[in-house]
């Protein structure tokens, strides 16, 4: 059996990277991991071919050259998951999808010949088999929750790991808290289960032959999910690094009260962890209290966040916009917060009700859906709810929101504030990569020289000369970052907002929850009405 493994491709989104990633000559951020886990699990008589559509294209020979076509996707990805699908229906090849997408919303996926929805490890020996007897059936429903230590290690040999900026590993799925807006419960549930540290070991080692050097993203849902077994593998990794002087450094997903354990953050730190991305939502306690992030409640956020930058983790953050408990004035406390928090790269998105979620079915409940459960997966443009505020209010003051912490000066403010309390470990360094130099000397001639923003750019590197000169190779870093960041904000999510908000002026009164895109795939279930009127796009 000949199976062509395939990545739709990410539209431009904040998480894309894609205006940083030409500094660094890379084509994508990350390697699509689903995949390479799956390759891992298929039998080894079958032929595989990769082909991650983010970094290469796709021809109609290599999907005819295939027996079946397996596609991974998230809901961000959907145009190009539904592109793909067709191309195998024109051309007659079998397709299936499995991943985020085809389990939240596997009613949309009429296109494809076979989905499987959830986890596919305690299913696949049964489609391999049903596949090779030729009587696959058209859905795929996991059981129970798949045991990860059993997962293999990922086939990381079929990536063309230079086309990468940053490899990808996962410890654990699942996360305790239970957040109201978060489908991570639902898909992986609230025990996380963990590979053992013999298995992440085997992981590393396998990126480290590739000859991967630079950043990895251990994927977890929430890294720190079970402190116990973390605390176990950690100090693997520590004596794995110094014996291998393997030049990698890595990244994670993690809840704040990881702020509230200094060991273990002290511990990741000697692991050679060097930042966490955490979900900080807003500076609103009822807000935190009405979505159940209740971690968060009575916490000193803008102090936690202070005190990981001081014991060397760097701290990414999500907020979050649209809560019922925020007033008006969210829009300006956000901005200070953000300021205050000293984070750079801080994702501020609104609130979407996901599939699966119990946000979705209070939503529903409320009939704030308006029968509409669209979701794009991407969260920087409009929500798919009624709101509590009025959607003029809540565009204007996300836009005005945006158009401050990503105004130049305003986020390499933010960088600086991030450079004084950050104090970097020796333990979680490594040595620069060819990219990153290069990349650090291209940052300096197109930002420094020709970039629209740069006056605040020089500002920035010369005051890092001048106070903090041993952070140059971060600094520069975050003005590569912000390149993305700022470019994005400015060319694409504000431009699209003046248009909703222009909308709203002359079309009807439809709020911020109808918003349909043009090339959106037929529902087909009779509670879920396809073909909506388009609101704005
Ligand atoms: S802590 Fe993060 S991963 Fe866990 S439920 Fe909340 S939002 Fe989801």
């Amino acid at each position: 059996m000949r199976a062509l493994l395939v990545n739709p491709l990410f539209p431009e989104t904040y998480w894309s990277q894609c205006h940083a990633l030409p500094f660094v000559r890379r084509r994508c951020l990350l390697p699509p991991l689903g995949l390479i886990t799956v390759a891992a699990m298929l039998p080894r008589s079958w032929e595989l071919e990769l082909v991650d559509l983010n970094v290469e294209p796709l021809s109609d020979g290599q999907i005819q050259a295939a027996d079946v076509v397996m596609l991974t996707g998230m809901l961000a990805q959907y145009p190009s998951v539904h592109d793909v699908l067709a191309r195998c229906r024109r051309l007659g090849v079998r397709s299936i999808i499995g991943g985020p997408y085809a389990t939240s919303l596997p009613e949309r996926l009429a296109d494809a010949d076979h989905i499987v929805i959830g986890e596919v490890e305690e299913l696949l020996d049964d489609l391999v088999a049903d596949l090779e007897a030729g009587r696959a059936g058209r859905v795929y429903r996991e059981g129970d929750k798949p045991d990860l230590s059993r997962a293999p290690v990922p086939r990381y040999d079929l990536l063309r790991t230079g086309a990468y900026h940053h490899m990808s590993l996962q410890f654990s799925r699942g996360c305790p808290f239970a957040c109201e807006f978060c489908d991570v419960v639902a898909m992986f549930g609230r025990r996380p289960r963990t590979k053992s540290s013999t298995q992440v070991m085997a992981e590393l080692e396998s990126i480290r032959k590739t000859g991967f050097c630079g950043d990895v993203f251990f994927v977890d849902d929430n890294f720190i999910g079970n402190k116990r077994l973390v605390r176990q593998l950690l100090p693997q990794i520590a004596d794995w690094r110094q014996q291998t002087r393997a030049p990698l450094t890595f990244y994670t997903e993690a809840s704040i009260n990881l702020s509230r354990d200094e060991a273990l953050a002290d511990e990741m730190v000697r692991a050679g962890f060097t930042a966490a991305f955490v979900g900080i939502e807003t500076p609103s306690e009822s807000a935190l209290k009405e979505s159940g992030k209740l971690q968060n409640a009575g916490l000193d956020l803008v102090g936690s966040v202070h005190r990981l930058l001081r014991q060397g983790l760097d701290v990414w953050g999500g907020f979050i916009l649209g809560f019922d408990e925020e007033g008006d004035d969210i829009f300006d406390r956000m901005i200070r917060f953000v300021q205050q928090s000293a984070i750079p790269y801080a994702m501020v998105g609104l609130l979407q009700a996901m599939p699966n979620t119990p946000l979705y079915r209070r939503m529903e409940r409320e009939g704030r859906l308006q029968g509409l459960p669209v979701v794009r997966g991407d969260q920087f443009g409009c929500t798919n709810f009624l709101t509590r505020l009025d959607p003029r209010t809540m565009l204007d003051g996300y836009k005005h929101v945006l158009e401050s912490l990503y105004s130049p000066s305003v986020y390499f403010e933010r960088c600086i504030r991030n450079l004084e309390k950050w104090i970097p470990s020796r333990s979680s360094r490594r040595r620069y990569t060819i990219a990153e130099l290069s990349g650090a000397f291209r940052s300096l001639i197109g930002q420094g020289k020709s970039s629209g923003y740069r006056k605040s750019y020089r500002e920035f590197i010369r005051w890092v000369l001048t106070h903090q000169p041993s952070k140059l190779g971060k600094a520069l870093a975050q003005a590569i970052v912000g390149h993305h960041l700022i470019t994005y904000t400015w060319e694409t999510v504000l431009p699209s907002l003046e248009r909703r908000i222009a909308d709203l002026s002359t079309g009807p009164a439809l709020g911020l929850a109808p918003v349909v895109f043009r090339d959106e795939p037929a529902v087909l279930t009779s509670d879920r009405p396809a073909g909506r009127p388009s609101a704005s796009t």
